[in-house]
């Protein structure tokens, strides 16, 4: 197989004031990238229409698909406005008023309101309360029906409408928020492929999101970002009810003790691959690049172990979206991910439960794959099932050809592992389609003369059957 065409890991990256201009996303996807993620914490609905119209645009001028994914706020607690930064002290006695009750400030203590009322009844006196990505921690020492009053124990400044975590606390906030409901209205409007839910806590939150997306006639998938501990004590039952699963190591490093973070990612990814979906492992890869044009020797380690693990994506957040070198984020990704797919990754998708006829006869094909080099395999799939199946059997050697008439699941298959999804028309006739295939991998020089297809299909039909085949066929 030509190699050059080949990455198995995919690229997201978030858009940004770094690389929302059409030149910045040409340069952006013609290195390299997969997918496209919308941020909504930060994101205005015309800003929405707008990028979405323009990813189309340059994507169908260089040929190349790529899905984007809306990536919906979910619950979350913040901090009100300061008037000026307050510089807490350790030790300090500061008080979190939640509102409506944050006008009644005490004198002799200072304070600031928080977002959500019941955030006294769900936090108990002793738990850890943190806020701005962790850079402060307080203990709660006591409380009253209208405010936590805490003690610093690591200080810093405190400046307005900061996000709050409260590790191990089963936080009674509504999934799908209303401004969650109104953001992906807009992203269904606009044609989104994927829809990334934040602070997934149970299946209940993902089964939500999909009802909406039904009643509104989307195709869109679903994708659970896992943040808390909650969320990974039932990791089991989110990965089954969603698409595919984020590792949202940003927030997942500040709710669990982070030297669980490489563990927790590990089981992620392990729960992903038992269940056959497509796993993304996100946040601070190569946070430096943010201000430097090369990567630390560790943030290459950690995409390596990523790819190692043999995860679907690997995503890029603040790097593309303020960072001086989004480009050059992608070419490190790109080059990285390919000398780390030469060696052989961790094997996990051993333990993928064959639960279905189907599933047996994809991992037929992929076993001959793995037989013969020079091999590429090519499915013929309208939703994208079945390359979804054979991505999950990770392939050793083999890319996944994913030839479909839908230009909705040719966006969608581009977040999948080692899969290479092609526009193709089917025609009426199994064998014209077969032979069309053949033509335009070996056209676009994804193949050569001699290299051989294991092709699996459920086209070639009989007497009006539908039979699943696999075939091996050498290209001419
Ligand atoms: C994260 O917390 O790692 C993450 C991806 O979520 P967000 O960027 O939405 O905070």
């Amino acid at each position: 197989m030509n190699r050059p065409h080949f990455r198995r890991t995919k690229i997201i990256v978030t858009l940004g004031p770094a690389s929302e201009s059409e030149s910045a996303l040409e340069r952006i996807i013609q290195a390299g990238a997969d997918v496209v993620r919308l941020n909504m914490a930060h994101a205005k609905h015309e800003w929405v229409r707008t990028v979405v119209r323009r990813i189309r645009a340059v994507s169908a001028r260089l040929n190349k698909e790529v899905a984007i994914m809306m990536d919906i706020k979910g619950p979350e607690i913040r901090t009100g406005d300061v008037a000026a930064p307050l510089e807490l002290v350790a030790g300090e006695i500061f008080d979190f008023i939640a509102l409506p009750h944050a006008d009644r400030p005490e004198r002799e203590v200072r304070s600031v309101s928080v977002n959500y009322a019941d955030i006294v009844k769900d936090v108990a006196v002793g738990d850890t309360v943190l806020v701005d990505s962790g850079l402060i921690r307080l203990e709660v020492l006591e409380k009253d029906a209208r405010r936590l009053r805490c003690r610093v124990l690591v200080p810093g400044p405190l400046t307005s409408r900061r996000h709050i975590n409260l590790p191990g606390v089963r936080v009674n906030l509504p999934s799908f928020t209303e401004k969650d409901r109104a953001d992906t209205l807009v992203g269904i409007e606009e044609g989104i492929d994927y829809v990334a839910l934040s602070f997934v806590r149970e299946s209940r939150d993902i089964e939500m999101l999909a009802e909406f997306l039904r009643a509104h006639r989307s195709k869109a998938r679903v994708i659970a970002k896992i943040e808390d501990q909650q969320a990974i004590a039932n990791l089991d039952e989110i990965v089954r009810a969603s698409h595919g699963l984020m590792v949202a190591r940003g927030d997942l490093g500040i709710e669990c003790p982070y030297e669980d973070l490489p563990i927790l990612q590990r089981r992620a990814v392990q729960a992903c691959l038992a269940h056959g979906r497509p796993v993304i492992i996100a946040t601070h890869m190569l946070e430096t690049m943010i201000e430097n044009p090369v990567p630390t020797r560790a943030e290459i380690t950690d995409i390596a172990n990523a790819v190692f693990e043999e995860a679907d994506c690997i995503m890029l957040s603040g790097e593309t979206t303020i960072g001086k070198y989004p480009v050059e984020c992608v070419q490190v990704f790109d080059k990285v991910a390919r000398r780390m797919e030469e060696a052989e990754g961790a094997g996990y998708a051993s333990k993928l439960a064959l639960s279905s006829d189907k599933l047996k006869v994809l991992r037929s094909a992929v076993m001959m794959a793995d037989q013969l080099p020079a091999t590429g395999i090519v499915v013929f799939t309208r939703q994208g099932f079945m390359a979804q199946g054979l991505a999950a059997l990770r392939p050793r050697y083999s890319p996944i050809f994913a030839i479909t008439n839908n230009v909705e699941t040719q966006r969608q298959l581009a977040l999948l592992r080692s899969v290479d999804p092609l526009f193709l028309p089917f025609s009426s006739q199994p064998e014209e389609t077969v032979l069309s295939t053949l033509k335009l991998i070996k056209d676009t020089g994804r193949a050569q003369p001699g290299d051989k297809l294991v092709i699996v299909s459920d086209l070639l039909a009989s007497n009006d059957q539908l039979v699943d085949s696999i075939q091996l066929r050498t290209i001419s």
